[in-house]
C-alpha cells in the first residue's frame, strides 16, 4: 500500500469546468428578471408622489416574486441540462439562492404595496390590510404567502439543521401548492396584466412551462424509467465499517445512458424507506444488467441500506451529475477522494481513458472501503493509487501544493476531479490552485444538496 506522510494540510473554494453551461442559463435567468422590469416599465404609467413610488416599488417587487417562484420551480424540476451538464448541486445552490430572493420579494411586495395603498387612501396601515385581504383571489394568495414563508424559514440553515431531511423536504414540497395559490391574484390584479392581453399570455407561458417541466421530467420522465427497467436489489455486500455496496439488477440499464461519476436518487421500496429518495452515486461503471452504488451510514436511510433484502423492488431517478469523463481536457487526470466520497471515483479510476491516478483519503486504513478494487484496477491499468491516511497520533496526512508539485510533476497539465466532504474538497481546491491547476480542470462534486 502506498501512503502518503501524515503532516499538516492547508485551507477554500471547489469550482467547476468552464464548459458548463452555467454562465448562458445565468445570463438567461437574469435576462428574464430584466423583461419583468420591463414589463412594469411599459404598464406602469407615470408614478406620482410618495404613495406612488411605495405602490410602483411594492409591484416591481411583486413581479420579480412571482418570476423568482416560476425560477425557483424550475430549477428544481430535474431537467438534465440542468442536472447534467452544469451539475445537480451548483442547481440546488441557484435554487437555494432563488428562495432567498423570493422570500425577501415576497415581504418587500406585501410591506411596500400596503404602505402604498394606505398612503394613496389615507387608512391606516392594519386597516389596509383587512381591506386587501378581501379582494378576489387575495385569501388564496394569502395562504400561498404564509406557506412560502414557512418553506423560507425551515430552509435557513440553521432551523434545517434541527429538522430530519424528510420532513425539510416534505414541507418543501408544499412550495409547488403555495405557488399554484398565489398565481391568480398576480393574474387578476396585477395592473400589468389586467391592461395587457400579451403581458397575461406571457406570463401563463412562463408558468405552463415550468409546469410541463415539472411533470415531464420530475413525474413522467421516472415513471417511464422504472416501469422499463423494473430494478431490484440484487445483493448487498459489506465493504468496510458501516459502509455497503448494493447491487441493482435491471433490464435494458444500457438504455439510461448513465456514465461513471453520475449518480441517480434512490428509493427501496420496503417499509421504513419508500417515502425518502437518496441520492447515491454509482461506485461502478454501468452494466447493461446491473447497477451498483456504495453506502455510508450517516443517517437513517443510509444505515437501513445494510438491511436491503434481495428483491426488494427500487425506485431510481436518474441519471445526474456532471462529474464525468466528458469534463476531461487533458490526456492526465488525477482523482482526489476523501471517504465515501470514493464512490464516483472508483467508477471513474476504470473508465476515464489515458493516465489516471488516485489519491484517497481515509482516516484508517479500515476505513478504506473498495480498496482491493482500486488496487486490481491500478495493476490493470498501470496506474498509481495513494492511501492519504493519518499518522499514529492522529495527524492528518500533508497534501499541499508543495506535495502536489512533487507528487505529480507537470500537475497544472491535469485534470482533476475531486469528491469528499465539504471541507476536505475546499482545502484540496486551494491546494491545487496554489499548485498551478487552473479552476477549469477542477471538476467537483459535493455530497451536500
Ligand atoms: C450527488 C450526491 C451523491 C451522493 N453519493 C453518495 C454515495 O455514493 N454514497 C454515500 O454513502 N453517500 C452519498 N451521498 C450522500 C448521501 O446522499 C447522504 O449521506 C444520505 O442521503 C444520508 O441520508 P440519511 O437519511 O441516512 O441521513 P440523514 O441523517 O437524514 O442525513 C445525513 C446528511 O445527509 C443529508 N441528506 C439526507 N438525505 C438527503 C437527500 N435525499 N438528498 C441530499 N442530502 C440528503 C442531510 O441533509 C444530512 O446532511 C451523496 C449525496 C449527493 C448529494
Amino acid at each position: 500500500m502506498t501512503t502518503v506522510e501524515a503532516g499538516r494540510a492547508a485551507p477554500p473554494r471547489p469550482a467547476r469546468s468552464r464548459r458548463s453551461p452555467a454562465a448562458p442559463v445565468l445570463a438567461l435567468l437574469w435576462a428574464g428578471a430584466a423583461a419583468v422590469l420591463a414589463l412594469w416599465w411599459t404598464g406602469a404609467g407615470s408614478v406620482t408622489g410618495a404613495a406612488g413610488w411605495l405602490t410602483g416599488a411594492g409591484r416591481i417587487a411583486g413581479l420579480l416574486c412571482g418570476y423568482s417562484c416560476a425560477v425557483l420551480v424550475g430549477l428544481m424540476a430535474r431537467v438534465p441540462l440542468l442536472e447534467v451538464r452544469i451539475g445537480s448541486d451548483r442547481v440546488a445552490r441557484w435554487h437555494a439562492m432563488a428562495g432567498r430572493y423570493t422570500v425577501s420579494l415576497l415581504v418587500a411586495h406585501v410591506v411596500l404595496i400596503l404602505a402604498g395603498y394606505s398612503a394613496e387612501d389615507g387608512t391606516p396601515l392594519v386597516g389596509e390590510a383587512l381591506a386587501v385581504v378581501h379582494l378576489p383571489d387575495m385569501l388564496k394568495a394569502l395562504a400561498g404567502t404564509a406557506v412560502l414563508l414557512a418553506v423560507g424559514f425551515l430552509s435557513a440553515r440553521a432551523v434545517r439543521r434541527r429538522v430530519t431531511h424528510e420532513f425539510w423536504y416534505y414541507v418543501h414540497l408544499l412550495t409547488y401548492a403555495a405557488v399554484f395559490l398565489a398565481f391568480g391574484h398576480q393574474i387578476g390584479l396585477g395592473e400589468e396584466f389586467t391592461g395587457s392581453p400579451v403581458a397575461t399570455r406571457l406570463w401563463y407561458a412562463l408558468y405552463l412551462g415550468v409546469a410541463a417541466l415539472v411533470l415531464w421530467f420530475r413525474i413522467l420522465t421516472p415513471v417511464r424509467l422504472n416501469l422499463r427497467h423494473r430494478m431490484r436489489v440484487e445483493s448487498v455486500r459489506q465493504e468496510a465499517p458501516d459502509v455497503y455496496s448494493v447491487l441493482v439488477r435491471g433490464r435494458r440499464l444500457d438504455e439510461l445512458g448513465a456514465r461513471s461519476g453520475q449518480f441517480f436518487r434512490w428509493r427501496f421500496l420496503r417499509p421504513g424507506m419508500s417515502w425518502t429518495s437518496n441520492p447515491y452515486s454509482l461506485s461502478a461503471p454501468p452494466r447493461p444488467d446491473l447497477l451498483r452504488v456504495t453506502v455510508k451510514a450517516l443517517g437513517d436511510h443510509s444505515a437501513a441500506v445494510a438491511g436491503l433484502r434481495p428483491g426488494t423492488r427500487v425506485w431510481a431517478e436518474g441519471p445526474y451529475g456532471s462529474l464525468t469523463a466528458d469534463r476531461a481536457t487533458a490526456h492526465r487526470s488525477l482523482l482526489i477522494a476523501a471517504g465515501v466520497g470514493i464512490t464516483p471515483l472508483r467508477a471513474l479510476f476504470e473508465t476515464l481513458p489515458g493516465d489516471v491516478s488516485l489519491i484517497y483519503r481515509a482516516r484508517t486504513a479500515q476505513d478504506l472501503a473498495l480498496s482491493a478494487e482500486l488496487e486490481e484496477i491500478a495493476g490493470r491499468r498501470g496506474s498509481q493509487v495513494l492511501y492519504a491516511l493519518n499518522g499514529p497520533r492522529g495527524e492528518r496526512p500533508r497534501i499541499d501544493p508543495a506535495w502536489l508539485r512533487a507528487a505529480f510533476p507537470g500537475i497544472a497539465g491535469y485534470d482533476v476531479y475531486l469528491c469528499g466532504p465539504h471541507g476536505f474538497a475546499q482545502e484540496l481546491y486551494a491546494a491545487l490552485r496554489s499548485a498551478g491547476v487552473p479552476d477549469r480542470r477542477i471538476h467537483h462534486e459535493s455530497f451536500a444538496l
